[in-house]
């Protein structure tokens, strides 16, 4: 467990490491900026969509688009604001033309996700759509059968609320299913107040110093830097509070 700021300069370092990201040649090329996530670092609820589209790869942050206002405004229907949780996306590169992500591409960048969750310590992850919540189900049910309904699944080394609705991209296209997916919504705020659940028994770090192993003189200016050096990225740039 660190402190809210520990936490936002370790996102922030990730979000460093992302930004330069070329695992996948193609959205590499194609991408104007990575997106990385944006929200509140310490935040109890989490959620994550799909891919940036057209308006996020410009802007450098998650649902600014019409999806994203559709997102705005169930979240305000909860009294909930953007600066309380956090939105991420399977993918931080939009793919081009909007079309799917290919397995690959998700098999690449899960890695950011997991790392991103890792760090944010959520109690609640909202999946938006089937592309989150078949990868973090780890199962291929689709988001019709599963959509409102909380279950306590492991996402790393912690238990989560996992909680999967319908994409408002999809909703948008479909309006009987922009109100199921209020409804859905509506379950947000009982399911944030049931708190962590049961957390699995914490792993036993192997003991990594080799206490025998000869003292190495490190000459001056060798030095690593130190492993909580802060990293020049603005909190603005990643939409972090
Ligand atoms: N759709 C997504 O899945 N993610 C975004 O960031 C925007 C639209």
């Amino acid at each position: 467990m660190s402190s809210p700021d520990e936490r936002r300069e370790a996102l922030k370092a990730l979000f460093h490491e992302a930004r330069g990201c070329v695992r996948c040649p193609q959205l590499a090329q194609t991408r104007h900026t990575v997106v990385f996530g944006a929200g509140n670092a310490n935040a109890d609820l989490m959620f994550v969509g799909e891919a940036p589209g057209r308006n996020e790869d410009e802007q450098g942050l998650p649902f600014v688009g019409q999806a994203g206002k559709l997102l705005d405004t169930l979240l305000g229907e909860i009294g909930l604001a953007r600066d309380q949780v956090f939105v991420t996306n399977v993918l931080r590169c939009r793919p081009p033309g909007n079309r799917d992500p290919h397995p690959v591409e998700i098999e690449r960048c899960q890695d950011y996700l997991f790392r991103t969750i890792e760090l944010i310590e959520p109690t609640v992850i909202c999946t938006l759509g089937n592309f989150a919540t078949k990868l973090l189900r780890h199962d291929t049910t689709g988001i019709m059968r599963l959509h409102g309904r909380a279950e306590i699944r492991q996402v790393g080394p912690r238990a989560v609320r996992l909680f999967p609705v319908f994409h408002p991209a999809a909703a948008l296209y479909t309006p009987s299913n922009v109100d199921v997916l209020r409804q859905d919504f509506q379950a947000l705020p009982a399911l944030l107040a049931l708190g962590p659940p049961e957390q699995p028994p914490a792993l036993v770090e192997p003991d990594l110093v080799d206490e025998d192993a000869p003292l190495v003189e490190v000459e001056p200016g060798d030095e690593p830097p130190p492993a909580d050096a802060p990293v020049e990225v603005a909190d603005e740039q990643l939409g972090l509070f």
